[in-house]
């Protein structure tokens, strides 16, 4: 937050320090909420920064703090980091994890506190190796510094940390999945509501939130509502990592105004296409988003003005489809992983989506009906919001049916003789 907001954010060799961390500012966050602040007072401010959640939902965060039973009588709590990062074309926890784990680590201490939790779990994706050992270094070096354990800073406040890492499977990112999974049970989502604020992990009231949410909390208690909101350029407040995959110049990961138009952060930070490639699409916000076309390259990287467009912000980290690339194919790299991560609790999801994997097959092996791409679109309405148990499904829809309908064409191709076919 405190470098220049367009830098390239690539990690070094080593993390952020505990020294370097407080050279900047590090841990005065946790002292003010801890010396200056009532627990209402630290949810207040997050709910007027305006601070939005980073998974890909965008919902307001203080508002998630405030809907924590308070008073004694609420019994245990916890809080929970979504660290199970693994949305194709995602990497921005991995680095702020491998890069600055002092950041989170106050982050969830200032959330703990708002919420008055004295045990934190952080649910960490399995292949994160190098995320796993600095977090381990740097939970053992906040804990000798008093910023974690008992009676933290002097203020009868306690907390601590546990990590664990994860089995590895694409659901355990959905929250309540993984609180099945860190429960010891098998990783299949849970109906909401109850939503885990209010019966969370053992059915105890439980803050569910993603590692860059709470890297923004420190700066936002540290600097001030104001500050903070004043670092959006649009509709939402402060800032966000944005990156970018795929045929780039320099694909990469920056933090970024929200609101900044898409177009800064794929031409200007990405350095546009390379040389013999031209931009025709991108998902803007992880694979289970809609595809944007390049006149959507002005649209602000906001919540609201994506879904306008008629995508969704997800995660921020743009996916980038080229002219030389098959749109038909890279659907169907993305179906079969969403076909194979299906923990298969639904139908829609469990049935729908290897129907789709299938059909697209035999439409890319040359064998597809003209009948087969109505009943793609059919099978993605089917999969949509309101049908399944969590959010996989229908993120697994919304390439699809984009697809379908902006590159139709290429879909179409495929029911031509074989020679005509593109191939990726
Ligand atoms: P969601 O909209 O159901 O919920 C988002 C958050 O808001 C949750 O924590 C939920 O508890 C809370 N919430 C929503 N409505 C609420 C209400 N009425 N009352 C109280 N709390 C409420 O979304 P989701 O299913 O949790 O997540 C889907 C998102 O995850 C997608 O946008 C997708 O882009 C993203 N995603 C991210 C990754 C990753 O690796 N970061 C992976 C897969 C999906």
């Amino acid at each position: 937050m405190d470098k220049p907001l367009t830098q390239n954010i690539k990690p070094d060799l080593s993390a952020v320090t505990l020294d370097d961390y407080r050279h900047t500012g590090g841990y005065e966050g946790l002292t003010k909420a801890l010396k200056e602040m009532a627990p209402a007072d630290v949810i207040e401010a997050v709910k007027n920064s305006g601070l939005r959640g980073r998974g890909g939902a965008g919902f307001p965060t203080g508002v998630k703090w405030s809907l924590v039973p308070q008073g004694e009588s609420a019994g245990q709590k916890y809080v929970v980091v979504n660290a199970d990062e693994m949305e194709p074309g995602t990497f921005k926890d991995r680095l702020l994890m491998e890069a600055d784990p002092h950041q989170l680590i106050e982050g969830i201490a200032i959330a703990a506190y708002a919420v008055q939790s004295d045990t934190a779990y952080i649910f960490l994706r399995g292949e994160y190796h190098l995320s796993a050992r600095r977090l381990e270094q740097a939970l053992a070096e906040a804990r000798s510094a008093g910023y974690l354990g008992k009676n933290i800073l002097g203020s009868g406040f306690d907390l601590e940390i546990h990590l664990h890492t994860s089995a590895g499977r694409y659901i355990c990112g959905e929250e309540t999945a993984l609180l099945n999974s860190l429960e010891g049970k098998r990783a299949i989502p849970r109906a909401k509501p109850p939503y885990p604020q209010t019966s969370g992990l053992w059915g105890c009231p439980t803050v569910v939130n993603n590692v860059e949410t709470l890297c923004n909390v420190p700066h936002i208690i540290r600097n001030g509502v104001d500050w903070y909101r004043g670092l959006g350029r649009g509709e939402d407040a402060g800032t966000k990592l944005f990156g970018v995959s795929g045929r780039v110049k320099k694909p990469g990961l920056w933090e970024l105004p929200m609101g900044t138009p898409v177009r800064v952060l794929i031409e200007e930070c990405a350095g546009g296409m390379q040389d013999g490639y031209t931009l025709r699409g991108f998902l803007p916000g992880g694979a289970s988003t809609d595809f944007l076309l390049p006149e959507h390259l002005d649209v602000p990287m906001d919540f609201g003005a994506m879904m306008k467009a008629g995508s969704r912000l997800g995660t921020g980290t743009m996916i980038v489809l080229d002219d030389r690339t098959c749109p038909v194919q890279m659907v169907l790299n993305l179906e079969r992983f969403f076909a194979q991560e299906s923990c298969g609790w639904c139908t829609p999801c469990r049935d729908g989506l290897p129907w789709v994997v299938e059909l697209l097959e035999s439409l890319v092996a040359g064998r597809g009906r003209p009948e087969d791409l109505d009943l793609l679109e059919q099978l993605a309405r089917l999969m949509g919001p309101g049908n399944t148990f969590c959010a996989l499904a229908p993120g697994a829809a919304e390439p699809l049916q984009s697809a379908l309908k902006h590159f139709r064409a290429d879909f179409e191709r495929y029911l031509k003789p074989a020679s005509s076919a593109r191939v990726a």
